[in-house]
């Protein structure tokens, strides 16, 4: 709007400067006639061309419609009339410009700082920009940051909302002591730990664990993602980390959480690609030369969560700075149990659903998983126009979660029959096979990539396995494909995903998916 208005003003006084509203372009010879008519009052020249005003108003000499009293003319260089004797004798009042016209001092600063004026504006608007899409450090300031509410639902997340981990809430229970009664502890001269690394697979709770800490000791909580604090401009990671723990300091005590840490804890030197290298190490530093700078009875306690604890720069966990590391694994099943309870809390459940029977079925699947798995039975109840959530609801969310949605895909018969061959090949052999986990459900409607799925799960969680296990895994798998060999004399694609996973479990068991 700052622009519009002041090329408008600008347009208005040019206007106003050169532009005569009712002056007209005239002919010399008209000119020449008006002059010596006597008509003419005064001429303002500048070179050859004349501008000029007559006594009285003239009707206009191409058409003859209206009248004029200003005019311009240009005045042919060959004319060898005596104009000045004619004005002269005239008693015409002549004003004159130089052609070319010295400017003012102020005119040629204000001309030679134009460019930079511009410059600066443009600078001022991006930077503006960046701004408000994330801060440039000392340049456009964001808003401090701030102290999340550890709340769900209203509600401060607590121990209670955790289950499943036990022994790594005994562990934060230390922490949750320490900033309820930190002047217990400095009358003993003991210290706390200024940092907690929480490491485990996504989805085990490290987040609403990190929540709990801060919603059982009644503290602000700091949450913040490491990447966050990357960006293109080197520096600016450092000094957010700088004004994230002096606010949780003006606050203490307090928690702040990182999440992701390996991101930026990346062990130094090990490769990280290009570019953002300084930016990871400034920023890296930034957090170690803070948690150093912990006096230890401030209350401040950084939590860092990270799910691949192998990678990250040792430096990080000395004594000092995470020297707790705590590793939070996929629940068991009495975990898992807890956790399904907690996230049907708010959920109508049918009498005859049995939580223990799912917990039971659902080996390997984190706490997140179980959450998702709740909500998603729930959602087919409302679907499906119960009243309360039954068995039926939580089996169809379960095949839902571990095999994917159901495909609407129009099969033809001969394909369901061959995929049905291949279903039963891998169920019989998973269950002719000794130590084999038992089949749970064969189905042959289209889900994910798969045309049909055998679904074989442990009764019991399993630590490791054994090779005799093992092999039974790559038996049932290949027995898909046996099958389609002995019914029809041929394979086909359908066995294309069977023997990948075969592939993986021989290569490498860690890798094995299903
Ligand atoms: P992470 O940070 O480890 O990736 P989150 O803490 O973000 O995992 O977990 C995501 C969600 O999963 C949580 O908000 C919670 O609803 C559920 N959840 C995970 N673990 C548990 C648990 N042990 N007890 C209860 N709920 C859990």
């Amino acid at each position: 709007m700052l622009f519009a208005l002041v090329v408008y003003l600008l347009a208005d006084l040019l206007l106003n400067l050169f532009g005569r509203a009712n002056s007209i372009s005239i002919t010399y010879t008209e000119f020449d006639k008006q002059l010596n008519a006597g008509q003419v009052s005064q001429i303002y020249a500048k070179g050859d061309t004349i501008q000029g005003k007559l006594k009285s108003a003239q009707p206009k000499p191409d058409n003859g419609k209206g009248t004029y009293t200003d005019f311009t003319t240009q005045r042919p260089v060959f004319a060898q009339d005596n104009l000045w004797a004619t004005l002269q004798s005239k008693g015409v009042v002549v004003d004159a410009e130089p052609v070319v016209k010295e400017r003012s001092f102020l005119a040629n600063l204000l001309i030679s700082l134009a460019p930079m004026l511009v410059l600066v504006v443009l600078w001022l608007v991006i930077a503006r920009r960046i701004g408000a899409a994330g801060g440039m450090g000392g340049l456009a300031r964001k808003a401090p940051p701030k102290p999340v509410d550890p709340a769900t639902d209203g509600r401060r997340t607590t121990f209670a909302d955790v289950a499943g981990i036990d022994e790594v809430k005994a562990e934060l229970t230390e922490v949750v002591d320490f900033l309820k009664h930190p002047e217990v502890y400095r009358r003993m001269g003991a210290k706390m730990p200024r940092g907690v690394l929480l490491a485990g697979p996504p989805g085990t709770g490290k987040t609403l664990l990190a929540r709990a800490v801060a919603g059982e000791a009644g503290v602000p909580f700091f949450s913040a993602s490491a990447s966050e604090f990357i960006e293109m401009i080197v520096g600016v990671g450092a000094s957010r980390v700088r004004e994230l723990f002096a606010e949780a300091r003006k606050l203490a005590p307090a928690i702040i959480f990182i999440d992701e840490i390996d991101t930026i804890g990346r062990a130094r030197g090990s490769g990280s690609g290009m570019g953002g290298h300084d930016e990871r190490e400034q920023t890296l530093n930034q957090i170690l030369t803070e948690m150093d700078g912990f006096s230890g009875s401030e209350g401040v306690v950084v939590i860092a969560a990270t799910n691949r604890a192998e990678v990250l720069d040792p430096a990080l966990l000395r004594p000092g700075r995470f020297d707790r590391t705590v590793t939070v694994s996929p629940p068991d099943r009495e975990g898992r149990r807890a956790i399904l309870a907690i996230h049907t809390r708010g959920v109508p459940l049918a009498a005859d659903v049995d939580l223990e029977q799912v917990a039971r079925i659902t080996p390997g699947m984190t706490g997140a998983d179980l959450a998702n798995l709740a909500n998603e039975a729930a959602l087919l109840a409302v679907k499906h126009g119960r009243e309360q959530v039954g068995p039926r609801e939580f089996s169809d969310a379960l095949e839902k979660v571990q095999l994917g949605a159901a495909r609407s895909l129009v099969m033809p018969p001969e394909e369901r029959r061959r995929t049905a061959y291949h279903e039963s090949g891998h169920a019989l052999l998973g269950m002719l096979h000794p130590g084999a986990d038992p089949v749970r459900k064969i189905t042959i409607v289209p889900r994910g990539r798969a045309l049909g799925v055998t679904l074989s799960t442990p009764d019991a969680d399993r630590y490791s396995y054994t090779e005799e296990y093992l092999r039974s895994r790559i038996i049932g798998a290949l027995g898909g494909m046996a099958a389609e060999q002995v019914v029809y004399g041929v394979i086909t694609t359908g066995a294309e995903s069977d023997l990948e996973q075969v592939t993986s479990i021989a290569r490498g068991w860690p890798g094995a998916g299903g």
